[in-house]
């Protein structure tokens, strides 16, 4: 495993954590000639994602882009319906919903989590409305009570977008585990890698039947070479299963890591500078825990030129970071003819950053990046 004394000149925003059990699994499965999307390991991901999370069953896929898309289309979305997504996110959210013909409709998001607003969703409702994705944004839990509510009241499909919260958790449980189904990515960057990856996980067999049979081309599954319907070839690897074998045996020591993370973070800025809101405090077992997939801060005074200034410094100085995601309603696949409906999507994109946030850094790197970070607001506060 690679770790790291010293302060890198280089400190990127993330990075894959791989030890030699993903090694020895990956060449395994390579050994076994089993690397294609038959074979034991893919058994043993899905196992260990189930007990993990407490879902029975889980369908794997090539990616939480493709995991999205089965899953909506499992739930019946078609040509015309209207899904609820909110408008601060990463793209996939949106665009699987656009490769079916739907319409996705942007909600604005809390202030205070950056997930997606229950009075904004609440709003957005129409007729048309067959489906609200919610996302665990940057590791933070949604306010699955109210959300629930709305969905069970309205009776629409509630879809967990999870990819960048594996283990957060809300009021006891993990995230993933409230909605009618939920999804997992395992890209690169994510809590646990499988290079590219995704997974369905759901507590209804019938759901889970339904989307194995889209990602598996639409095959029968007692009559080879017979096609009910038309599906996708969106599975996963042996390989990829191997890796994510090793990474679900590590899955604790790599939150904990994040963790670790966030408190240094917390102990190196909490109160050392004006106007700079950091990521919010979620601990709680009981209520909210974040797992901190991007350790984030708002520089309150900030325009987004001066947020651009100051990631470009930051890389100068040797720390990669990463601008909040553009409110999608706001790029041109998307956009909308009124600009600042979604107020607070608009407000953190423009004053947002994300931190490096690997498992891999060291304090003394934090320290670094909380100092650097301290000066270069400073520095460009300082400018007119
Ligand atoms: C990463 C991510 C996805 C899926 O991404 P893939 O790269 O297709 O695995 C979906 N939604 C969110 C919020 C994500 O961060």
């Amino acid at each position: 495993m690679k770790s790291y004394k010293k302060i890198r000149k280089f400190i990127p925003v993330s990075e894959p954590n791989l030890s030699e059990i993903e090694r020895e699994y990956l060449i395994d499965a390579f050994d076994s000639t089993w690397i294609s999307s038959n074979g034991m390991y893919l058994e043993k991901f899905k196992k260990l994602l189930s007990r993990y999370l407490d879902i029975p069953y889980i369908v794997l896929t090539s990616s939480g882009t493709t995991a999205l898309h089965t899953a909506l289309l499992a739930a019946g979305i078609k040509k015309g319906d209207e899904v609820i997504v909110p408008d601060l996110t990463y793209i996939a959210t949106a665009n699987a919903v656009t490769y079916i013909g739907a319409t996705p409709v942007f909600a604005d998001v809390l202030k205070d989590t950056w997930t997606i607003s229950p009075e904004s969703v609440e709003k957005l409702i129409s007729k048309k409305t067959k489906a609200i994705i919610c996302v665990h944004l940057y590791g933070n839990p949604c306010d699955m009570d109210k959300l629930l509510k709305i969905a069970k009241n309205n009776n629409i499909f509630l879809i967990e977008d999870t990819a960048e919260a594996l283990g957060s958790i809300y009021k006891g449980k993990k995230v993933g585990t409230f909605g009618d189904v939920s999804v997992f990515s395992f890209y690169g960057n994510k809590t646990i890698t499988t290079g590219e990856g995704g997974a369905i996980a759901t507590r209804n067999k019938n759901f889970a039947q339904k989307s194995l049979l889209l990602r598996g081309q639409g095959m029968s599954f007692n009559r080879r070479y017979w096609f009910e319907v038309v599906g996708y070839n969106y599975r996963m690897t042996n390989l990829q299963a191997a890796i994510g074998c090793g990474q679900m045996r590590r899955i604790d020591e790599l939150i904990a890591k994040k963790f670790r993370n966030a408190n240094l973070y917390y102990k190196y800025l909490e109160g050392k500078i004006d106007n700079l809101i950091l990521h919010k405090k979620l601990f709680s077992e009981k209520e909210m825990k974040s797992t901190y997939w991007m350790f984030s801060v708002i520089v309150k005074d900030f325009n987004l030129k001066k947020r651009d200034l100051l990631i470009e410094k930051l890389l100068k100085k040797g720390i990669e970071t990463r601008p909040f995601f553009y409110p999608i309603s706001s790029m041109p696949p998307y956009k909308k003819s009124k600009k600042d409906e979604n107020k607070n999507c608009y407000y953190l994109f423009e004053r947002g950053i994300n931190l490096p946030s690997s498992t891999l850094l060291t304090e003394e790197e934090i320290k670094f990046i909380s100092k650097t970070l301290i000066e270069t607001i400073k520095e460009l506060r300082n400018l007119r």
